[in-house]
């Protein structure tokens, strides 16, 4: 996103003038507030309601007119198609064989690609996924239900329609806007039976030689009534795989920080966990071929409507779903309108932290490839706080000390920013790991 008029000026006084070790507030980037106040309540109902209607999506159920999987996929095609040019669509499609407990048959599994190119190409592009999975999922309502028959009943709206809402009505609004990195809106098959569909792309692009920045995936993000009688429309979860400072939790943090800053009513809970307790989601295949991953769901499920034919639109809550998408769209649209998140690490893979050969900390960094870049920001905090404490500006220089704080009880880490605003995710300095040693023992 590039307006680089009066922001400009202010963002470098902005910059330049303070230098104090409070917390920055996030900026607004004018186009990206523009662009949330374009996601429609009624688009997003339009599409639950068609997605619910096409009975079945079981990765397995039958090709039908209007019904089943199949028929599903074609017209999620036919509608990113229908978002324009600008966007490439594409079926991402794998044949299967019958395999482990929950595919029983020979299988095509069938994602839905939409990728809106960047205006960064080449070596420079980055990318960044959103995505939700489009498959159905319901247990047998009583015991006559026959196990194997795949047409059942299974209208999975808010598990996961209200994710691939969110893919349709984002791709609509950033199809109208131009960003630095690369973002791909997919709709995956086979989550319900073993996050299949993303499991193939990830492996696929990983192949391919393909650098994911981040990915974010959204499953169930519409559901306000918990099964245990809590109520909650102001929270958003966040699950993140670990360690402290993974490149996941990094984009956790942002997604917190960008999500509450554009969307003010909205409490957005970091859970430092891959994802709910002993359960899945397709950020999983991602972050397992070493690409940061988050998954963002409500705040309370409700069991009783989850993989049951209670999953219905009249069960869900509109106006909490179409807010959940506009925060999603606020951490996506910010990261792909950011620089680059700075490389803290040199060629050999040494962390650029020392003591400035004494008792302060002495932070280097590469420089990050961004038109408009503004400078950097140096962030640091206590080893034992879940989040950034202090933060300075340091200008457009690539190191900074910090006289008199020692290495040893901080973490720190850099964002860069750019002349509007927005900031890179942080890239946290991370102590680097012992390795076992073994010596010579004379026997
Ligand atoms: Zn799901």
């Amino acid at each position: 996103m590039k307006k680089k008029t009066l922001i400009l000026a202010l963002a470098a006084a902005v910059l330049c003038g303070l230098t104090g070790t409070h917390a920055i507030a996030a900026s607004t980037d004018p186009d990206i507030s523009t662009l949330l106040s374009e996601v429609s309540k009624e688009n997003v109902e339009k599409i639950l309601k068609k997605m619910e209607s096409f009975h079945t999506r079981h990765t397995m159920s039958s090709d039908q007119e209007n019904i089943g999987i199949k028929a599903s996929a074609e017209w999620l095609l036919a509608e990113f198609k229908g978002l324009g040019t600008r966007l490439q669509v594409e079926m991402d499609t794998y044949e299967l064989p019958p395999q482990g407990r929950r595919m029983r048959q020979p299988m095509t599994m069938r994602n839905v690609v939409a990728t809106l190119p960047g205006r960064h190409t080449g070596e420079q592009e980055r990318i960044f996924m959103l995505h939700a999975h489009y498959d159905s999922y319901a247990r047998p309502v009583d015991k006559d239900w026959p196990r194997d028959n795949f047409d059942n009943l299974a209208p999975g709206v808010n598990d996961d329609s209200s994710g691939v809402a969110a893919l349709l009505e984002l791709a609509r609004v950033f199809s109208d806007h131009e960003f630095d990195a690369t973002v791909i809106f997919v709709a995956f098959a086979g989550e319900e039976v073993g996050l299949v569909g993303s499991t193939l792309m990830a492996a696929r692009l990983k192949e391919e030689g393909k650098n994911i920045s981040g990915n974010i995936g959204l499953d169930m993000i519409g559901n306000i009534e918990g099964g245990n009688g809590v109520f909650d429309n102001r929270r958003m979860r966040v699950f993140s795989a670990g360690p402290m400072d993974s490149p996941s939790r990094s984009l956790a943090r942002y997604a917190k920080r960008v999500g509450e800053h554009y969307l003010p009513s909205a409490e957005i809970d970091l859970i430092y966990r891959a994802d709910r307790f002993g359960r899945g989601g397709d950020h999983t295949p991602f972050v397992l071929e070493g690409w940061a991953g988050i998954r963002m769901m409500e705040a309370n499920e409700n069991y009783s409507r989850q993989h049951t034919v209670n999953d219905t639109f009249a069960n869900m809550d509109l106006d909490y779903c179409t807010r959940n998408i506009r925060i999603v769209g606020s951490v996506l649209a910010s990261l792909a309108a950011a620089p680059p998140a700075p490389s803290v690490t040199s060629d050999r893979g040494r962390t650029l932290l020392g003591r400035g050969g004494g008792y302060d900390a002495a932070l280097r960094w590469n420089p990050v490839v961004c038109d408009d870049l503004a400078g950097y920001i140096v962030h640091w905090r206590r080893t034992t706080s879940p989040h950034w404490e202090k933060t300075i500006q340091v200008g457009n220089v690539t190191e900074h000390t910090i006289p008199n704080v020692t290495i040893d009880e901080y973490v720190f880490g850099v964002s860069a920013v750019d002349t509007t605003g927005n900031q890179s995710v942080i890239s946290a300095y991370v102590m680097p790991p012992r390795t076992k040693r073994v010596y010579e023992v004379k026997k």
